[in-house]
């Protein structure tokens, strides 16, 4: 009997994986976790049936969520991840040795259990002594933080369930209150392809730009998500993404890295017509 892992991309479009073993379900106080085994993709979490993370495609989502803001600011120093169990921002955050606070606000310690257990290449580098965990909301963490720290990365599930009050307004000017005077915010920021999750995207970025002067939007292709066009928001108090990109410091770091690339980096801050105009009466972009 085959066993299918099926994701609603819209009413009419789902997203199907051949499962080989049922690793792991449970029902936390949050959300349903699930992790599975596939041929294609190799290990994958998901939460309430919505897909996360899987060890063939991860390296694309954490490469250019962690290594692009990382690219701009070379004094990065005290970052805080919202969201992210999984362990992976926080893995590709650690190979950076100017890197020496990492604070990772998850909600379901339950995730990161699971992630330890059957995702041990994501959630290996959680033990890092520079990490460290508050199972908590993010949303109510963030109103504690007042110009402390360079970086702040979102990477959350998308906006309903625990993720909602991540892509509020209160949120992104909590987040804008908590970073310093050269503070970078970048979060997972949907997709322009289908409906809902165009809809979201216009939202979290009309929300962003009423706190931060540079607000960019960036994409990737990450086969197992909505359409696979991913888009990720970078927003800074004194940094732009492309002008700023510190590319000969980067690249003489010698980071190896399977996606990321300081031309891949600039290149993806050029956006589809259709993602322009879709999020274009919100000013320049
Ligand atoms: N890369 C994935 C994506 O783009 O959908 C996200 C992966 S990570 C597993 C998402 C994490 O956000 C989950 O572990 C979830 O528990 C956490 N999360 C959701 N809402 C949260 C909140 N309000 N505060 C902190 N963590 C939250």
């Amino acid at each position: 009997m085959e066993l299918w892992y099926t994701e609603e991309h819209s009413p009419d479009v789902k997203f199907s994986i051949r499962v080989d073993e049922h690793l792991f379900s449970a029902k936390s106080n949050f959300q349903r976790i699930d992790i599975m085994r596939s041929n294609e993709f190799g290990v994958f979490l998901t939460l309430d049936s919505l897909m996360m993370v899987t060890e063939k495609d991860e390296f694309i989502y954490h490469d250019m969520i962690v290594h692009v803001p990382m690219a701009v600011n070379p004094d990065i120093k005290k970052v805080l991840v919202i969201g992210g169990g999984d362990g992976g921002t926080v893995r590709e955050l650690t190979r950076y040795e100017s890197v020496l606070e990492i604070d990772l606000v998850e909600i379901d310690d339950m995730v990161v259990s699971a992630c330890r257990r059957f995702l041990p290449l994501m959630a290996e580098k959680l033990s890092d002594p520079r990490v460290n965990i508050f199972y908590e909301d993010g949303l109510r963490f963030v109103r504690k933080k007042e110009g402390y720290y360079d970086l702040i990365i979102v990477d959350s599930t998308d906006p309903f369930g625990p993720g909602e009050g991540l892509f509020t307004k209160e949120f992104y000017g909590n987040c804008y209150k908590a970073l310093n005077d050269c503070g970078i915010l970048v979060n997972q920021h949907e997709s322009p392809y289908y409906k809902v999750y165009a809809e979201s995207l216009k939202r979290a970025n009309e929300r962003i730009r009423q706190f931060f002067p540079f607000v960019k939007l960036y994409q990737a292709h990450i086969p197992t998500y909505p359409s696979g066009h991913w888009l990720f928001g970078f927003a800074s108090k004194k940094f732009d993404p492309v002008n700023d990109i510190k590319e000969d410091y980067w690249n003489n770091l010698g980071i190896e890295t399977k996606y990321y690339n300081t031309q891949l980096h600039k290149g993806s801050f050029a956006l589809p017509n259709y993602v322009k105009k879709l999020i274009e009466k919100q000013g320049k972009i």
